[in-house]
Formats: C-alpha cells, sequence, structure tokens
C-alpha cells in the first residue's frame, strides 16, 4: 500500500450524515473504530429542511432540526469521527477492502455503513422550495403541530397522504387532500378512514400550480394555493396555511443499484433484526431501508444497531485475516 493509499483506508466509513449516520459514527468512535463520515449533498439530512423537532427525546423544549443535527455532528467528532464533506459517486463492494469513489479521491473500507436517507418527493415548483418550512413541509410528524385551528392541505393519493392527513386533523380545523386523480392508491382501509373523518375533504382531479404566500419583515408565511384542474385545466385560488406533500419517498440508493439487494421500490434489503445487507461488513441503517416509521429517533436506533454489527462483524473478519495469515506462513 502506498502512503495515500493507507491514508485513505479505514476501517468503517459510513456513507450518509443523518440521525443514522451521526449515531453510528458515534458508536464506531467510541469503539475505536476511528470513523470517517462522508456527509454527502446535504450534510445533516432531511432534519436540516424542518424547523422545530419536538419529538426527539431528551428537548423537552424541542430543538431546530439543523441545531440537533450540529450535535449530533459534535458528539460523534467528540470521540475522533471525522467527517468530510464530499460525496460518494462510485462504490465497488465486490472485492476486499470495500472501494469508494469521490469526484477527487479513493477510498478504501473494511466495513461500510449505509445511511443516505430517503428524500420526500416534492413537486417541483419554485415556490414550494420558496415556503418550504414556512408553510410547505414534507412531514406531518414533524410540523403538525404548527397548524393548530388551520385549514390545511395535503397532496397525494396513496397511503402517507391518508396517514399524514388523518394525523393532521388532531390539530387542524379542516384538512383538504387534492389527488390529481379519482381513484386513490391508498390501501381501503387507510382511505375509508380518511373519508369517515368529518374534518377531512377531498377534491380530486387536482394539482398545485402554484403555491402562494408573502414577506413582511423578512417572515415568509404561505397563504394559498392555485390549484389546476388536471381535466380541463382551469384554475382557482384556494385559501390555505399551510401544505403537505405525501407524493412518496424515494430511498437514496441509486448508488447501490446492481449491487446491493433492494425491494419493488429500492429500500435496501436487510436481514431482519439486523443491518446486515446481502453483503457481509456492508450494513445499511435509516430511511434508506425503512419506508414504515422514518423517524429520527428510529434512525439513530438502526444507526446505532449498525454500528455494533460493524464492530462484531469487524472483530470475526479481522481475527480470520489473523488465521488465515498464521497459517500462510
Ligand atoms: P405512493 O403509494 O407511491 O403514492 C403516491 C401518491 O402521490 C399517489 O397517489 C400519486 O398519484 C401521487 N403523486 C405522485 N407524484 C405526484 C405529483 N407529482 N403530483 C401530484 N401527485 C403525485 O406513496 P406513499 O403514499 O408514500 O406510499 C409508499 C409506500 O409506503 C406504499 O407501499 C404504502 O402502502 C406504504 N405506506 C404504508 C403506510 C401504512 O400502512 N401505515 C403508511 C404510509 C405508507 P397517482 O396515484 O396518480 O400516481
Amino acid at each position: 500500500m502506498s502512503d495515500t493509499e493507507k491514508r485513505n483506508h479505514h476501517k468503517v466509513i459510513i456513507i450518509g450524515s443523518g440521525p443514522a449516520g451521526f449515531t453510528a459514527a458515534l458508536y464506531t468512535a467510541r469503539a475505536n473504530l476511528n470513523p470517517i463520515i462522508f456527509e454527502g449533498l446535504q450534510p445533516g439530512g432531511q432534519l436540516t429542511i424542518t424547523t422545530e423537532v419536538e419529538n426527539y427525546p431528551g428537548f423537552e423544549d424541542g430543538i431546530m432540526g439543523p441545531e440537533l443535527m450540529d450535535i449530533m455532528r459534535k458528539q460523534a467528532q467528540r470521540f475522533g469521527a471525522k467527517s468530510i464533506y464530499r460525496e460518494i459517486t462510485e462504490v465497488d463492494f465486490s472485492k476486499r477492502p470495500f472501494v469508494l469513489k469521490t469526484y477527487e479521491d479513493t477510498y478504501t473500507a473494511d466495513a461500510i455503513i449505509i445511511a443516505t436517507g430517503a428524500s420526500a418527493k416534492l413537486i417541483g415548483l419554485e415556490s414550494e422550495k420558496k415556503f418550504m418550512g414556512y408553510g410547505v413541509s414534507a412531514c406531518a410528524t414533524c410540523d403538525g403541530f404548527f397548524f393548530k385551528n388551520q385549514r390545511v392541505l395535503v397532496v397525494g393519493g396513496g397511503d402517507t397522504a391518508m396517514e399524514e392527513a388523518n394525523f393532521l386533523t388532531k390539530f387542524a380545523s379542516e384538512v383538504i387532500i387534492v389527488h390529481r386523480r379519482e381513484e386513490f392508491r391508498a390501501s381501503k382501509i387507510m382511505l375509508d378512514r380518511a373519508m369517515n373523518n368529518p374534518k377531512i375533504k377531498f377534491l380530486t382531479n387536482k394539482v398545485i400550480f402554484d403555491v402562494l404566500g408573502k414577506e413582511e419583515n423578512g417572515r415568509k408565511t404561505m397563504t394559498g394555493v392555485i390549484l389546476e384542474d388536471t381535466k380541463n385545466y382551469s384554475k382557482e385560488e384556494l385559501q390555505a396555511d399551510g401544505l403537505f406533500i405525501a407524493i412518496g419517498h424515494k430511498p437514496n440508493t441509486n448508488l447501490f443499484k446492481g449491487i446491493l439487494d433492494m425491494d419493488e421500490t429500492g429500500y435496501l434489503k436487510v436481514k431482519q433484526g439486523s443491518t446486515y445487507t446481502n453483503i457481509e461488513g456492508v450494513f445499511a441503517s435509516g430511511d434508506v431501508t425503512d419506508k414504515v416509521y422514518r423517524q429520527a429517533v428510529t434512525a439513530a436506533g438502526m444507526g446505532c444497531m449498525a454500528a455494533i454489527d460493524a464492530e462484531r462483524w469487524l472483530g470475526e473478519f479481522e481475527h480470520k485475516v489473523q488465521m488465515e495469515n498464521a497459517e500462510n506462513k
């Protein structure tokens, strides 16, 4: 190994910097494995696009998403974890050590923890981006509480939209589900529950054409949307305080296509009750493998599991290598 190769070799490399990645970093750092975290294109992950997080245990008065991620990063760094603010663009898990490439460099690792998360699908409007965190949200569990006695819209016709709409009725005075067709992808039970909820109304054959809002003293507030009819393309304005985008999530797994086992929607498959992927030494944790819970606290829990799985696996791996070396002498 050349000096550069040695410098770029690590026992554990973590890809992704959300709650799963940082918790995996904290645990592997405390196990003296000197982990490296590739923070990727969105350092801190999905929580950096939310505002206040009130359901992360330990923060009695809530905490802002970006601040929570900053604390997690610093806590891992305190024990020696190192962040690299680059994106992994290519992986080769067919040989040991595993190879990871960024646009600039090549790194190798004995074990990999994947924590690349998932991204909420967005509609793709400029105004949606502008009011994200100021009325527009992609997470009812995170932000629903801020819409007490207000009118909110939920876009989508799947289980997520029904679930988010039902959840939002705990706070909002009125929830309107906006869906682009008349048929719903949602399961019957979830759809029935939403239809039977007196606070929920449905607007079908409509899409969000634009998000409306105002900006006063530097403070942005969403005030409504322009709806477009999908049949006759007519437009109408609808006043609303919030807009929840619930048109699905996509796991960030493009990098691993054809390399790691995934389900039909692209989530990484792990052995039940563990974080083992189909390749020994490669572990997956958090939203990249979890489409059911998708919470910061469950991702953090899985990050801890991945670190423990990796530490134990590395112990066995190193033992095996020592035995092989002894046999070859
Ligand atoms: P989904 O089933 O893919 O539904 C996405 C919905 O968003 C569809 O109705 C789709 O409309 C609509 N949509 C997609 N792109 C859109 C766009 N650009 N503009 C407007 N509407 C758009 O996603 P999901 O609801 O997140 O569910 C994902 C998976 O998780 C499913 O397997 C679901 O069963 C599961 N899940 C289960 C639960 C539960 O059991 N508690 C809860 C949540 C999710 P079209 O129908 O016209 O395509």
